[in-house]
């Protein structure tokens, strides 16, 4: 199966359905993601704060999979923001990744409170000029924080990874992101199970109807949404289960009727709150 890829705005391109590794446990993580390439998945998308990159890496060298084939991003944890901590952020993700490169790097989250996210920014442009990340970007920002980095630097974020499932779909910031040429990744596509999508009708509904699973509708509302999505799962038939959403397509009253579930209240924290 070759996943569909999404063009972002430095001339490189990002398979649009991969894996997320949030809250895979560091001594799993290799399995896990080993269970995850062989299911197919070619993209991965784990953080320094997630503490599995070292797994993570492991499964990548023991898969054999040429490095070109594999879209790895990890992202600056906040304690790390400013200009030389960034540097050797990347150092140390890289080492423990095993890699001499991702091909995506991001600010995890703006912590406005703590002002560095320009500076941080600044530095991402450097750690991309010197080849450790193919492409860069940030995530949980809001349309100030992105307006602000746009302003102050010369490159427009390629991503900006936010919190987005159909009961918070973020119709604002994916406008945002379209208008500015920023692709929309969706974390907790899923609503990270804490919110129950699955029974609510037009999902419960249109799986029926397509004889598929509701995870899989949700992942293909994500899909012809035009979202990046990367759900997470440690189980082999789960992780099967959200790659194998090529063989359907929504219809546009399912996808409206989709939309229209949108709640506006967030799983996860606030990207003013969180630091
Ligand atoms: P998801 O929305 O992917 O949900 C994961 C949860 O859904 C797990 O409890 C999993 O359980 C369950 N699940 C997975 N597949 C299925 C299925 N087919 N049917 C039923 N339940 C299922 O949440 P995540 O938070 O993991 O988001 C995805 C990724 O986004 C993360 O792994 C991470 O890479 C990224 N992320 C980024 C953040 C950021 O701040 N930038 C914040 C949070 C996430 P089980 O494992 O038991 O299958």
């Amino acid at each position: 199966m070759t996943v569909p890829t999404i063009a972002l705005n430095d001339g490189t391109t990002i398979p649009q359905l991969g894996f997320g590794v949030f809250k895979v446990d560091p001594e799993q993580a290799e399995r896990i993601v080993t269970d995850a390439l062989e299911a197919g998945y070619r993209h991965i998308d784990t953080a320094a704060i997630y503490g599995n990159e070292i797994g993570v890496g492991k499964a990548i060298e023991k898969s054999g999979i040429p490095r070109d084939e594999l879209y790895v991003t990890t992202k600056l944890w906040n304690a790390d923001q400013g200009t030389q901590s960034a540097f050797d952020a990347i150092d140390l993700s890289l080492e423990k990744l095993g890699l001499d490169r991702v091909n995506l790097y991001l600010i995890h989250w703006p912590v406005p409170s703590r002002d560095l996210y320009l500076e941080s920014w600044l530095a991402l442009e450097q750690i991309r000029e010197s080849g450790k990340a193919v492409s860069i970007g940030v995530s949980n920002f809001q349309i100030e924080h992105l307006e602000k980095i746009i302003a102050g630097s010369s490159t427009v974020p390629a991503v900006n990874q936010i919190e987005l499932h159909p009961a918070f779909s973020q119709a604002p910031l994916r406008a945002f992101g379209r208008l500015n040429n920023i692709a929309t990744e969706a974390w907790g596509p899923l609503g990270q199970g804490k919110y129950d999508l699955f029974d609510l009708a037009p999902i419960a509904e249109a799986a029926a109807a397509h004889g598929k699973t509701p995870a899989q509708v949700v992942l293909r509302w994500h899909l012809q949404t035009g979202n990046i999505v990367f759900p997470k799962s440690n189980s082999p038939e789960r992780i099967a289960e959200n790659f194998d959403v090529f063989d359907f397509e929504l219809s546009n009253a399912e996808m409206t009727a989709i939309d229209g579930l949108d709640e506006g209240k967030r799983v996860g924290g606030h990207p003013d709150e969180v630091s």
